[in-house]
């Protein structure tokens, strides 16, 4: 048990993604007390949920129990909890079960929710590949789909059935259509009597003028046309006005589908509205370079929920500057109780486009194609946490590009 003398700092995480864990890490064995809340027992693998989605991974790939993970750093204990609030004055944590969690230092990594622009209503018919529960549900409406489609005699449903619909063309949408298109083409290819999978349409709906903004021109127009030899369709300066279950109404045009997937864009999570607000249109909290909330020393924010400026820009929401920021404030809280400055340093953006398809830069940098895509799965097999998850992906990896084969396609 974590020893509670008031010698010790109480410092409360709330969040064990990938800010909130690499922070506690990163505290394991120091003369402090940790608590980590989180409301699910498990740290996800969110750079790879896109393949649980789409059949390649199973959910069990891709996440571990935060409590094994920290099972060895004795003072830090793992609570399973959902935060409601903090009372800044009282310095405690609110739990929305009705309990509390003082603590002299707060660390806030909630991460980020996506953004349906004013349209909640669409989540239930767009899910958007963010917790386990919702790539499994994917999952099974990309099945079902097929299967639906092999017992239907109406040519028009089986059209709409066999109509796989994904917005939003940053990382996310283009890894989802470029799966979904390697699905319906190439592992699904024989299974079925009276439908041909191949036949599929997947629709790529991006509203701004190009796909991966964040990529240079050059990238962005190879990931078009890598997509698009997958069979891909991609529409660009196209914005969604509507979604319901038969379909998706763009502007002047009507796609009927039965499966539509959302990656358009994210917002914080809870924690600004906890500290009394923000002026950020993204909902993130305002910090110091050295992640301290502004007029609250005690208090910091990091990863998807934080606002940190460096040289003018905003950090990006990427897993690489949640852990670069855990892993230095963790390592600073050990022995100040007053951090130093934070620098982010880039290794690199990639974006995935299918079996062996990727784009990386890096400052001057520019790769595409099959040298992309092995740094890119280096890269995140490398980052997985846990030795037999490694190996284990590695292979279902190895064994996925040799024979096309997808293992986990079980609708549950
Ligand atoms: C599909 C997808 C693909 C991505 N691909 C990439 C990629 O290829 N490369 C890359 O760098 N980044 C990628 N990202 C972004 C990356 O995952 C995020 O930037 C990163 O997870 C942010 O880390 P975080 O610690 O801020 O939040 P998270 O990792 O999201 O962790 C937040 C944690 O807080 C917990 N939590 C939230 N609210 C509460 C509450 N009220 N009470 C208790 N617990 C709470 C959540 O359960 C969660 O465990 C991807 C994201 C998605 C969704």
């Amino acid at each position: 048990m974590p020893d509670h003398s008031p010698r010790r700092r109480r410092i409360v995480i709330v969040g064990g993604g990938f800010g909130g864990l690499a922070c506690a890490r990163a505290l394991a064995g120091a003369e402090v007390d940790v608590t980590l809340v989180d409301r699910r027992n498990h740290h996800l693998f969110q750079p790879l949920l896109y393949q649980v989605s789409t059949a390649a991974l199973s959910p069990a790939d891709i996440a571990v129990p935060i409590r094994r993970v920290l099972s060895r750093a004795k003072n830090v204990e793992v609570l399973l909890a959902e935060v409601a609030g903090v009372d800044v004055a009282e310095k405690r944590v609110r739990l929305a079960d009705g309990g509390a969690l003082p603590y002299d230092q707060l660390v806030l990594a909630t991460g980020s929710v996506y953004n349906y622009f004013g349209h909640s209503d669409w989540a239930e018919t767009a899910p958007a590949p963010k917790t386990l529960a919702s790539a499994r549900t994917i999952r099974a409406r990309l099945l079902r789909a097929f299967e639906d489609a092999e017992r239907s005699d109406d040519p028009d449903e089986r059209r709409r059935l066999l109509t796989f619909v994904v917005v939003g063309g940053g990382p996310t949408g283009v890894e989802m259509a470029g799966t979904v298109a390697e699905l319906a083409r190439h592992t699904l290819s024989g299974d079925f009597r009276r439908i041909d999978p191949a036949q599929a349409r997947v629709v790529l709906v991006e509203a701004g003028p190009k796909l991966l903004a964040a990529f240079p021109e050059e990238l962005a127009r190879y990931a078009a046309r890598a997509l698009e030899r997958l069979g891909v369709e991609v529409r660009l300066g196209c914005g969604v006005e509507a979604i319901d279950e038969a379909g998706v109404q763009l502007h002047g045009e009507r796609l009927p589908a039965a499966t539509v997937i959302w990656g358009a864009g994210t917002r914080a999570a809870d924690g600004a509205n906890w500290l009394g607000g923000t002026e950020d249109r993204g909902g993130r909290i305002r910090v110091a370079a050295n992640m301290a909330v502004e007029k609250q020393e005690d208090i910091f924010a990091l990863g998807d929920v934080a606002l940190l400026e460096q040289d003018g820009a905003p950090l990006p929401g990427l897993a690489q500057v949640a852990q670069q920021q855990g892993r230095f404030l963790g390592k600073e809280l050990r022995t100040r109780a007053v951090p130093r400055a934070f620098r982010y340093r880039s290794k690199g953006d990639t974006a995935v486009i299918g079996r062996h398809a990727a784009v990386y830069t890096w400052g001057k940098w520019r790769l595409k194609g099959l040298p992309a895509w092995l740094l890119w799965a280096l890269v995140h097999v490398y980052l997985l946490i846990g030795f037999e998850r490694r190996t284990l992906v590695m292979i279902q990896w190895a064994w996925r590009y040799l024979t096309f084969e997808r293992g986990a396609r079980l609708i549950d």
